[in-house]
């Protein structure tokens, strides 16, 4: 990646970039009609393009695109290593392109340039390589029977898949639902976040370019209640890949529901505890992974570890050390700028949402140890915020905050520790760090949560299912399970004896 530019060349390249702002229907760019939305540049505040409002009629258009192109077999029947090629070849396009996917990401929803080039791009490239690697994978089975029989189970593509996804990674996002399901065989219509609508675009063209049919990948802009909502009733829509909001995810099993019963995964919001045990083997490090679980990205991340349940005999040193080490760890600026670790949150609302669960903090007692206000800048930041002596009845310590805010809570050892970290309507993920091998299997057996990481956080590769217990959602993304959530079985049993009566 081009690691060696300056803010000024990324400046330049920004003010010389042109990307659509329509949708991608059929294999093309279509513009959209007059109905439109404003994109924001959180760093700065100022409106960064106009996209396509879409609706019922622009989603209806997309889905139909889809299931002609499903229908015609183009994709689901191609021989498995074409597409294995054609997808391979969308990795590398990604990663070719790598510097304008990641200036449309940053621009609209405030991510610093070095998290793209250094996280996002060469995540999504991983996840459109391990996918494609996956395409000629998929095997049916052959089950044992009695000798009148021949029974096989044949493992299909499910249809049109609808990818729903946030805007805190958009290219990954789109990535972790489009890569398996058309790796599967689906064709596929994507709505975008509304903040983060634009990388979608370039994605969906790139398919093409790699030799990917017209009409398999779809992206329709739009607002949530509007596109969002036409996309999650859609009659003609097999499953919907949601990742939101728990509030949101809930709705996608209504509309399911209401109109044909559509499969629903669902990745959702979270509350990850870090447990940190007093016999963990060093602090620095336990520390150090503290800071960045909850200050990367600017805390807007689904498994940010934002509570900290420290054990009293450390707790007191933990503290000193995170403020130490993390008051000035992530450095607000302009997310252009290479050097730049903290961005701004995605939106002015965001901005304002954030800063009121610090209020709540101040107000419910907690103690407020660094930042909980805003830097000297034109945009939507906040600064990295450390909570401590806070407990688990708090508002800050129940509620997704989604921003960069750290709230420690003292605990008396690993089972006090598992029953506050499992006190929590969420159940994404868990770290627990301890030198005792006991505790650590105890605290992955008891931990209620998708993911547990011991003695790390954060770590995986795309064989990790990612995904979620309790209201963090259903269904799992990355890994050969997730693939599978985008194919059913057809059972073919064949009576091979003489000519039965019928029963
Ligand atoms: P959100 O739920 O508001 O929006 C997510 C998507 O749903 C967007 O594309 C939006 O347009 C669409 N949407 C909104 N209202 C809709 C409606 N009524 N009908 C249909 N679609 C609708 O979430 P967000 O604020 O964009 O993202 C932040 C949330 O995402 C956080 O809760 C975060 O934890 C979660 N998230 C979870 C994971 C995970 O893997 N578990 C990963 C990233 C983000």
């Amino acid at each position: 990646m081009t690691n060696s530019l300056k803010l000024a060349d990324w400046q330049q390249r920004a003010t010389a970039l042109r990307f659509p702002t329509g949708h991608f229907i059929d294999g093309d760019h279509v513009p959209g009609g007059t109905a439109r939305f404003t994109v924001i540049n959180p760093a700065t505040g100022t409106p960064l393009c106009e996209v396509a409002a879409g609706g019922a009629a622009e989603i209806d258009r997309a889905v139909a695109s889809a299931r002609r192109s499903f229908s015609s077999g183009v994709w689901r029947r191609m021989a498995p290593r074409d597409r294995l090629a054609i997808l391979s070849r969308l990795a590398q396009l990604i990663a070719a392109n790598g510097e304008r996917l990641a200036l449309l990401d940053s621009l609209s929803m405030g991510k610093p340039i070095r998290d793209m080039l250094n996280i996002d791009v060469p995540s999504a490239t991983q996840c459109f390589s391990y996918f494609a690697e996956l395409s000629d994978k998929i095997d049916g089975a052959v089950t044992a029977t009695a000798a009148d029989a021949f029974h096989y189970i044949l493992r299909e593509p499910l249809g049109v898949v609808g990818c729903i996804v946030p805007w805190n990674y958009p290219l990954l996002m789109a990535a972790w639902k489009v890569a398996p399901a058309l790796a599967a065989g689906n064709s596929v219509v994507l709505k975008p976040a509304e903040q983060s609508p634009l990388s979608a675009l370039l994605l969906a063209q790139l398919f093409v370019e790699a030799g990917g049919p017209p009409g398999v990948f779809n992206v329709v802009n739009g607002l949530g209640n509007a596109a969002g909502a036409a996309l999650a009733l859609h009659n003609d829509v097999a499953k919907i890949a949601f990742t939101g909001s728990t509030v949101i995810g809930k709705q996608m099993l209504v509309y399911a529901g209401q109109s044909n019963m559509k499969r629903v995964s669902l990745e959702c919001g979270g509350k990850s505890p870090q447990i940190f045990l007093a016999d963990l083997e060093d602090l620095d490090r336990a520390v150090s992974y503290a800071i960045n679980g909850i200050f990367g990205n600017m805390g807007e991340v689904c498994n940010a570890g934002s509570r900290l349940l420290i054990d009293k005999r450390i707790a007191g040193e933990f503290v000193a050390r995170f403020i130490e080490q993390g008051r000035n760890a992530y450095r607000a600026g302009d997310p252009l700028d290479p050097q730049t670790n903290l961005g701004p949150l995605v939106t002015a609302k965001q901005r304002a949402r954030v800063l009121d669960y610090i209020g709540k903090g101040r107000s419910e007692g907690a103690r407020l140890e660094f930042g909980g206000d805003a830097p000297a800048l034109p945009g939507c930041y906040v600064n990295p915020t450390l909570f401590s002596g806070v407990n688990n009845r708090m508002t800050i310590a129940r509620e997704e905050i989604f921003g960069p805010v750290a709230a420690a809570i003292e605990v008396d050892g690993l089972e006090e520790a598992v029953a506050i970290a499992n006190d929590s309507i969420y159940g994404l993920a868990a770290a627990v760090w301890t030198r005792d091998l006991r505790k650590a299997h105890a605290a992955v057996r008891d931990l209620e949560a998708g993911v547990i990481w011991v003695n790390c956080f954060d770590h995986g590769d795309m064989t990790q299912p990612f995904g979620v217990y309790k209201q963090s959602g259903q269904g799992r993304d990355k890994c050969l399970e997730s693939l599978l959530g985008y194919t059913q079985t057809k059972s073919a049993w064949i009576h091979l004896g003489p000519a039965a009566n019928p029963p």
